[in-house]
């Protein structure tokens, strides 16, 4: 394959049209307005609306269906571009990353129903349940149970940090439809629902905001005897993990990018702050103690942009990218954490002031090494699945 059939392997800065239009839209979304949000833990219903409008959120939606139809390396570019601005995709990255699912595995209906709506802005998918409280990371043994009742659904159970449930029309939500004891594999018997939340609320469905580190409207989402219409059901019922796994890979590579963009933007603002700011008669950054630490952190993202370009180009070729995805997840998360420390170094007492957003970022940032996997996990599946070691769970 040539980089002129794949466009994922050029390298340098790939999809630059994109990229323009990207920081155009994000100009008119500064550190003040994201500062405001943060304040107040709000939704930034106008940027959403504005990356909405240019159909950037519609990247993956097939164009029969409304959307663009682009590969996932160009909406993995649009992420990037958002947090290399300063801006944060968080509040509706969620959409690009749950597609796949319904595309690879809803029905025409469903299709048709949905994704066309989702395209102009009319249906938010946003909201993902997957984590549980009490079972964490081990996510088959989720105890939230839908059972099957004549042409409807009742859910019971509870999920915790579900982002943007509060302000998401639609939730993929993982259930249990045959109880853990009941299964010969214990990844069997889990499925995936389309749940229309603007009806359940209220009839069984309570959502709670979660206050927390960063401003990303996580909830926790209670479910009560919620009846959902049986055509909620993707796919097959039982096999909703597997198609959960299918979507693992994307969700890496597009998460991943966001890590690479706020690394970008560390390791501008640390620079130019490096450059400019004049201690004991002379610019900090000509201290070496300053000036390498921002050096090391951009080798460390090329490395790991690298990698998810390598990941990307695997994916839209079809082929396995496993390894490609989570290392580049591994890189990107700790590049991006490496770069902030330094960007909050360089900018000493000052990186704690509000109005530099270093410390909003910063704290933003961190945030890639637990969610939506924890590095631990990524060393596992690395130390396991590519290594071949024995199995720790
Ligand atoms: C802001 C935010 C937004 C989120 N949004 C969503 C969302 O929209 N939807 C959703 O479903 N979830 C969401 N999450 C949840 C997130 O995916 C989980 O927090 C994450 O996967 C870790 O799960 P846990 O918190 O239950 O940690 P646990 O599973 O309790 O793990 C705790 C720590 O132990 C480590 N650990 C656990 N088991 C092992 C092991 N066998 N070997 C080595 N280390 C291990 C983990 O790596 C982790 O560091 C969000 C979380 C946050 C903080």
């Amino acid at each position: 394959m040539t980089t002129m059939e794949n466009p994922s392997m050029e390298l340098g800065e790939d999809y630059p049209d994109i990229r323009e239009s990207v920081r155009r839209i994000c100009a008119d979304f500064p550190g003040e307005y994201w500062n405001g949000l943060d304040e107040k833990l709000a939704y930034p219903e106008e940027f959403v609306r504005a990356l909405t409008e240019s159909g950037f959120l519609g990247a993956l939606i097939p164009e029969e269906y409304g959307g663009s139809g682009m590969p996932l390396r160009a909406a993995a570019v649009i992420l990037e571009e958002i947090h290399a601005t300063g801006c944060n995709a968080g509040a509706c990255h969620a959409q690009m990353y749950t597609m796949g699912t319904l595309l690879r595995h809803g029905s025409q209906e469903q299709k048709q129903k949905y994704l066309p709506k989702i395209g102009s802005g009319e249906l938010r998918l946003q909201a993902f349940g997957v984590t549980e409280p009490t079972s964490g990371t081990d996510t088959t043994k989720l105890k939230t149970r839908a059972e099957r009742q004549g042409d409807h659904y009742v859910v019971n159970g509870q999920k915790v940090w579900t982002s943007r449930a509060l302000h998401s029309d639609l939730m993929l939500l993982l259930a249990r439809t045959t109880p853990y004891d009941a299964v010969e594999k214990k990844s069997d018997g889990i499925s995936v629902f389309l749940v229309d939340m603007r009806e359940a609320l209220g009839n069984g469905l309570e959502i709670r905001p979660i206050k927390a580190m960063v401003n990303h409207n996580a909830t926790e989402v209670f479910f009560d005897n919620l009846k959902i219409p049986a055509d909620s059901l993707i796919g097959e019922e039982g096999k909703g993990f597997r198609y959960i796994l299918d979507g693992m890979n994307a969700e890496r590579i597009l998460v991943s990018s966001e890590a690479i963009g706020d690394a970008r933007w560390f390791i501008e603002t640390a620079a130019r702050y490096a450059s400019e700011r004049t201690v004991f008669g002379r610019p900090i950054g000509m201290n070496q103690g300053i000036q390498f630490p921002i050096a090391r952190a951009y080798t460390q993202m090329k490395a790991a942009d690298l990698m998810l370009r390598k990941a990307a180009a695997l994916f839209a070729a079809g082929l396995p990218c496993g390894e490609e995805a989570n290392i580049g997840k591994l890189l990107a998360s700790e590049a991006s954490w490496m770069a902030a420390e330094a960007c909050m170094q360089t900018h000493g007492g000052f990186g704690f002031a509000t109005e530099y957003h270093v410390e909003r970022k910063w704290r933003e940032t961190r945030l890639f090494q637990i969610a939506p996997i924890s590095t631990n996990l990524i060393l596992s599946y690395v130390g396991q699945h590519v290594l071949g070691m024995p199995r720790s769970f």
